[in-house]
């Protein structure tokens, strides 16, 4: 049975639509990321959840419980809805020392000294800050009073969970670091739990399933691999290449036997497809294919896909290779391992192979195909019409 079941929210500020008939089922115990670029509407949803913004239509489970619903006219308090939250910023209480923060949320539902010691002590443990009680907010780095306020949280045993942005404000090592407590301690509490992001990274690591918002839209529910090697957008592949993906516009067309894509950028570039996309030729797509999906070799048996090197560049354990598309600012990225592209030089011509790769509409955007992929078992988008071979 679901936690929280949001069935076509809407929420207007004025002038802007921050969320357009979003429905999410978060299931028992799941962790759900929101994942979207900056004012796509992830904050505005989970402040409706929560009780802090009142959506205009729609409606909100939580748990049994309908806590908000228009037509109903329903539209329980905050603190009445019982979940959890944690923000970016863990406005702790300055004048009380870490102990007696993790309490307060129990000291004012008048809980039994006993229990509240027992309880504070599990919290703490839990965020493994055991023998820290005594200090004040003042002693603690960044990371650790954003584990106090995780603490406050946990104390009062909510079923559901909801962060805003909680690492934010960290460095990216302790971001790294409290992502994986994070991670733990959801399996270890199990807590259902929604958390926005513009991390995809952050929501990589942590999500059992992702939403995808994008202008207010939910555009992809799915598990963190799927987004990633099937993203139901162009702006999802976008948005969650890492550190950038390859997206190209073009036409499919047939030449000889082969099936190619001329890019927009460069008709004198011809990338060969699989057989599978034979169903899309003469159609203007978009092709989307990830760094590390992208071959390269010095060996030219032909004169298709032929580009030049614009730059090398070793990144640690892999290299980025640049390549130039036609006149334009457009570049190819590459990326393989040291020893893969140690022949790569600088303004040589190599010729490209795309091992894997989606294809979407030029005009909708939308995925309507991926190829390369294993997993031919991927549930498809029907109303987008998205087949995996
Ligand atoms: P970020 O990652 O930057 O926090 P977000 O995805 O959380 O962004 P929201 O904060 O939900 O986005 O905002 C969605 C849209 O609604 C934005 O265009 C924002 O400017 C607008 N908005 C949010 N709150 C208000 C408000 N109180 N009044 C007017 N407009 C608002």
């Amino acid at each position: 049975m679901p936690s929280i079941v949001i069935d076509s929210l809407s929420k207007r500020f004025d002038g802007v639509q921050a969320l357009s008939n979003v429905s999410l089922e978060i299931r028992n115990r799941e962790f759900m990321v929101l994942l979207g670029p900056s004012g796509c509407g992830k904050t505005t949803l989970l402040r409706c959840v929560a009780g802090l913004e009142q959506p205009d239509t729609g409606s909100i489970q939580i748990g049994d419980r309908t806590v908000y619903s228009r037509s109903e006219g329903i539209d329980i308090p905050p603190r009445e809805r019982r979940v959890g939250m944690v923000f970016q910023n863990y406005a702790l209480y300055p004048h009380m020392d870490v102990f007696e923060n993790v309490a307060f949320g129990l000291r004012m539902r008048k809980t039994r000294k006993k229990e509240l010691q027992s309880r504070v002590t599990e919290a703490l443990e839990l965020v493994n800050l055991t023998g820290l009680e005594k200090r004040s907010p003042r002693q603690l780095s960044g990371g650790q009073r954003q584990r106090v306020a995780v603490a406050r949280t946990l104390v009062t045993k909510p079923q559901e969970l909801l962060f805003d942005e909680p690492l934010s404000n960290l460095d990216p090592k302790l971001r790294v670091s409290l992502r994986a407590q994070l991670r733990r301690l959801h399996k270890q509490i199990g807590a259902t739990s929604l958390y926005v992001t513009h991390d995809q990274n952050e929501a990589m690591v942590l999500a059992d399933r992702i939403a995808v918002l994008q202008d207010g839209v939910i555009v992809q529910v799915d598990e963190p691999r799927t987004v990633y090697d099937h993203p139901a957008t162009v702006k999802v592949a976008e948005f969650t290449g890492n550190p950038k993906t390859n997206i190209l516009s073009g036409e499919i067309n047939r030449s000889d036997d082969r099936l190619i894509l001329i890019p927009d950028d460069d008709p004198y570039c011809f990338i060969e497809l699989p057989d599978s996309v034979s169903g899309f030729v003469g159609r203007r797509v978009y092709l989307n294919c990830r760094p590390e999906q992208v071959e390269i070799t010095s060996h030219l048996s032909d004169d298709l896909g032929r580009l030049p090197v614009l730059s090398v560049m070793p990144d640690g354990s892999h290299v980025f290779v640049h390549l130039r598309l036609g006149d334009t600012m457009q570049q190819i990225i590459a990326r393989g391992s040291v020893h893969e592209f140690a022949r790569i030089r600088r303004n040589e011509l190599v010729a490209l192979n795309v091992r894997r790769g989606n294809i979407f509409d030029f005009d909708t955007e939308y995925l309507l195909h991926s190829f390369g992929y294993e997993d031919s078992g991927r549930p498809a988008l029907s109303e987008h019409g998205v087949e995996v071979t």
